[in-house]
């Protein structure tokens, strides 16, 4: 059974705050990373279709790689599309719902809380170039950290808002900061969805659970050469599951701080920094 890469980009583009400079990576930087994949012979496909083929019981064509962006940040249009394109590469763009049109209010941690989100036309533009658009919440919160009833209505919201803004289905979701816990993955599945990504730093395959997908963090100190590395192993595990028991102590420690108040603003950009 082969390995499946499912790569997470967050910004293509020029410039940053300093401490937000991890997750941004040049569109210069982003071209030569698409080319070595394309040059390995990887032929991306989107979340919602590796859903299918994962469903359907098919197995995965050899060679297959996806690539994801999260969040819905508007450099992806002039930074990543006419790569993408070029290359004839499909990829899926998570989507933070509430936010459309606005800017990435949650990064104001990390200096770029007026960082311009996508809009309605350009991601039904975005649609229509082939870009998948998945769901990544309402307003890019925490869900392990949140109520059931309010976790569900972040998931679900999330859905009806992109459908309603692109009268198109939407069936795939992405978790804010990778934060997959069983009962969020439930209410993922109950609302509808296909398929769900977190992060991991892990390599996905096909017998990995539909709504936990592990993912690579694809950051702006990682070279093209690195990049394969990492898509080929041996670095990274495959679908990993010995990491359980450290991701739960580290959630139970967050849920508690969550009742106490809201995350002090180091903590936020700590987590922030480690995992989306
Ligand atoms: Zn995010």
């Amino acid at each position: 059974m082969s390995a499946i890469p499912i790569l997470l980009y967050h910004s293509v583009g020029e410039e940053c705050a300093s401490p937000y400079r991890r997750w941004l990576v040049s569109p210069r930087e982003f071209a030569a990373h698409m080319d070595v994949v394309a040059e390995r012979g990887y032929r991306p496909i989107t979340v919602h279709e590796l859903a299918l083929l994962r469903r359907s019981g098919q197995p995965v064509p050899e060679r297959t790689c996806l690539v994801t962006f999260d969040d819905g940040l508007q450099d992806f249009t002039q930074g990543a599309l006419p790569i993408l394109v070029a290359l004839g590469f499909s990829a899926t763009l998570f989507v933070v719902s509430g936010l459309v049109g606005e800017t990435g209010r949650w990064l104001s941690g990390l200096g770029e809380g007026e960082r311009p989100m996508l809009d309605w036309q350009e991601l039904r533009a975005l649609h229509d170039a082939g870009i998948e658009i998945g769901a990544h919440t309402v307003g890019h919160l925490e869900l392990d950290t949140l109520s059931r009833a309010r976790a569900t209505r972040e998931i679900r919201d999330s859905k009806h808002m992109l459908e309603d803004g692109l009268d198109r289905p939407v069936t795939t979701f992405a978790y804010p900061y990778g934060y997959a816990s069983r009962v969020t993955r439930r209410i993922v599945e109950d609302a509808g969805y296909l398929a769900a990504c977190r992060v991991r730093h892990a390599l996905s395959d096909e017998a990995e659970n539909l709504f936990a997908l592990s993912r690579i963090i694809v950051t702006s100190d990682i070279l093209p050469d690195d990049l394969i590395e990492l898509m080929e192993g041996p670095e990274l595990p495959v679908a990993p599951a010995t990491d359980r028991i450290v991701a739960i102590g580290w959630r139970a420690a967050r849920r508690v701080k969550a009742l106490r108040r809201t995350l002090p603003r180091s903590r936020q950009q700590a987590v922030a920094e480690e995992v989306d």
